[in-house]
């Protein structure tokens, strides 16, 4: 399957997407988590990076796109990706027609998770992530068996340094004006299924499973 995952910040992309890797066997690629890891690794890719991220900015296109690019080429995609915050922009979607070409791996399903800003900021207030693994928690909605504890590799969760009220605000407004025309243009190409990002976690993945199944089929 070649998928990609929406939706605004908080509304549970990173959750569904692990797993919908537990069902799917296909490579996730979150353009979040690259940069985080290359900020981590103190690379020069980090260090631009993370000047946008700590702002809530988005990272500008041909960086992203570059990024993306080199990682669709891995022969891992072959069998397909999971796409987890990328595209965010409609330069970043008319890139990514070409690279999907050049794999032969057309997007077959746009899966849009819908969240109200009341829910987000209490997503994102209470996100706690594994430093190490990249796995997220909530401290209301989905607690680690110990507190503040990875269950995958037991490092000491944190708290995103993005997920702040602040920058929350900055990064719903890029949002609402860069990410959501993207609506409509997958629309238009008649792949894009909206899932209510407002249930249970378990309940969400419910309903991504059907859409699944109903490309698959
Ligand atoms: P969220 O959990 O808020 O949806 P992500 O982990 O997907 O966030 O991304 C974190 C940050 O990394 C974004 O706020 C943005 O600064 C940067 N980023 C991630 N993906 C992209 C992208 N496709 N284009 C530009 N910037 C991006
Ligand atoms: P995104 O990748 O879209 O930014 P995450 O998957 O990281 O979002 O989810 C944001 C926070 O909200 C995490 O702490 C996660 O545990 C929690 N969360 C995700 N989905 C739900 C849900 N359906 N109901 C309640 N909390 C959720
Ligand atoms: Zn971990």
């Amino acid at each position: 399957m070649n998928i990609i995952i929406m939706g605004p910040p908080g509304a549970g992309k990173g959750t569904q997407s692990e797993k919908i890797l537990a069902y799917c066997n296909i490579p996730h690629i979150s353009t979040g988590d690259m940069f985080r890891e290359a900020i981590k690794e103190g690379t020069e890719l980090g260090k631009l990076a993370s000047s946008y991220i700590n702002q809530g900015l988005l990272v500008p296109d041909e960086v992203t796109i570059g990024l993306v690019k080199e990682r669709l080429a891995k022969p891992d995609c072959q069998k397909g990706y999971l796409l987890d915050g990328f595209p965010r922009t409609l330069a970043q979607a008319e890139a990514l027609e070409k690279l999907t070409q050049e794999i032969s791996r057309p997007i077959q399903l746009v899966i849009n998770i819908t969240c109200e800003k009341d829910a987000l900021i209490k997503r994102i207030s209470g996100r706690r992530v594994c430093p190490k693994c990249g796995n997220s928690y909530h401290v209301e909605f989905k607690k680690p068996m110990v507190d503040g504890v990875c269950d995958n590799c037991k490092s000491e969760l944190v708290q995103r340094k993005d997920d702040t009220i602040e920058s929350l605000q900055v990064r719903l407004n890029a949002y609402e004006n860069q990410t959501k025309p993207l609506i409509e243009f997958y629309d238009k190409k008649g792949l894009l299924k909206e899932v209510d990002g407002l249930k249970d976690i378990s309940d969400v993945f419910k309903d991504i499973q059907k859409v699944i199944s109903e490309v698959a089929k």
